[in-house]
């Protein structure tokens, strides 16, 4: 007997919700939905990893706003006020901690017309009712001891912290695995659309995965699965951040307490000392696809920089260099929430701020799932805003 022609076709395993990437974005999304009660997957062929291994971490929803991005803020403040909370929460889950720390942050001015910048971004905060304090050189000096002496100011932000992404994507993983989320290692070739909705996804090595709705949280790869339909708009572009880690003598006081942040000739630069005595330098911002080369230039810039705001790094050892990619929308800000596409949702385009904005994303992403809305918080950030038919889209 032919036993071949017996054998049924494998069943599609069936979930309410499957999350197509695991970085600390399909991460969390998939462990707040396992908590509300759905049957969840999270399908990556290297769940933990993306852009959160060489993210610097801070927690800067005041020391991030930027002009025309106020509507962000209100996200970015709501997410920073869930931290605590879901700090610990996550830890209890998990059995490990994920580095939150509440260490504040100085935004300093190496030059007169760094000053004048800075002074324009405090009267930004100021109108947007946000609390910073302007310090003079030597105030800034008196904080943080290391900084160079041509210091000429800077904002004392006392309420943007950090968390360290390694941990926080180790914890998320576990507390998945602890939730019953099933992992999947491989590639979403395809989003299974039947009867006009998502009803599951098909992997690179053949096997379907049947669910209620799919998740695509593949940061800067988020559009790449097929089956997608043209009225369902997944704008999002890679944009590389090269970083530099160094190990800080364990000295007391210590070699710097707080995250310090400037802008030294139109570079942004910051420096981010964790308790373990890492010291992580960042970033540069490279439209280049998705190249992830750490380069010569980027490295050069980085120390150059740092080393203008604080002599002192060009002693320590360094140790690691690394560059990832930020998932980045046309208005920098995240797309969430429900599509065009019955069943098919977002939770992507974090750029700068995706450590930072974890837990409101999880949070809010789960409600959608379960009810098919997004909570008033994150309605401006509708997965949809960019679709043809969307206000100011063009049909
Ligand atoms: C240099 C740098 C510094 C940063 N600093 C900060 C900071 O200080 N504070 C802050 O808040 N944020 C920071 N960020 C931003 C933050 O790291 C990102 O916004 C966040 O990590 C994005 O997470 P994600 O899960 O959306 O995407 P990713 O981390 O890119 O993860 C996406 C995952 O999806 C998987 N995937 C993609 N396509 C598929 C598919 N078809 N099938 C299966 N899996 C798929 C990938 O394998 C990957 O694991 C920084 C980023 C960089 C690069």
């Amino acid at each position: 007997m032919d036993t071949r022609t017996q054998q049924s076709p494998p069943a599609r395993r069936a979930f309410d919700a499957v999350v197509v990437g695991g970085g600390v974005i399909g991460l969390v999304v998939a462990w707040r939905a396992a908590g509300r009660g759905l049957s969840t997957a999270v399908v990556d062929p290297e769940p933990g990893g993306g852009a959160a291994r060489v993210a610097a971490g801070m927690l800067a929803a005041v020391t991030e706003l930027h002009h025309g991005e106020e509507a962000l803020l209100d996200l970015n403040l709501e997410s920073a006020a869930r931290y605590p909370r879901f700090a610990a929460e996550l830890s209890e889950a998990a059995g490990a901690g994920i580095g939150y720390r509440s260490c504040g942050t100085l935004s300093v001015a190496l030059d007169a017309d760094d000053r004048a910048q800075l002074r324009d971004v405090h009267l930004l905060q100021q109108r947007c009712g946000l609390d910073a304090q302007w310090l003079t050189g030597r105030e800034c000096r008196r904080l943080e001891p290391m900084l160079a002496p041509g210091v000429r100011g800077g904002l004392r932000v006392d309420g943007d912290h950090q968390a360290d992404p390694r941990l926080l994507a180790a914890a998320l993983l576990t507390a998945c695995e602890r939730a019953g989320v099933a992992f999947h290692r491989d590639w979403v070739r395809e989003v299974d659309v039947r009867g006009g909705r998502a009803a599951g996804v098909l992997l690179a090595d053949g096997t379907a995965l049947a669910a209620g709705r799919v998740v695509l949280a593949g940061g800067c790869r988020s559009g790449e699965p097929a089956g997608l339909p043209p009225g369902v708009a997944v704008p999002v572009r890679p944009v590389k951040g090269q970083v530099l880690r160094l190990r800080m003598p364990r000295t007391r006081p210590p070699f710097l307490s707080r995250t310090v942040r400037a802008v030294v000739r139109g570079n942004p630069v910051y420096l981010v000392p964790r308790v373990s005595g890492e010291l992580v330098i960042g970033a540069t911002s490279e439209e280049r696809g998705r190249d992830t080369t750490v380069t010569a230039g980027g490295v050069y810039e980085l120390l150059r920089d740092a080393h203008e705001l604080m002599p002192g790094i060009t002693e320590l050892p360094l140790v690691e260099t690394g560059a990832g990619l930020r998932p980045a929308t046309p208005d920098n800000a995240p797309l969430l929430g429900p599509t065009a596409l019955p069943g098919l949702h977002l939770a992507t385009g974090h750029h700068r701020n995706g450590i930072l904005l974890a837990p409101v994303t999880g949070d809010a992403v789960a409600e959608a799932l379960v009810t098919g809305e997004l909570p008033d918080y994150a309605r401006a950030f509708g997965a949809q805003r960019f679709s043809v038919g969307a206000p100011g889209v063009p049909a």
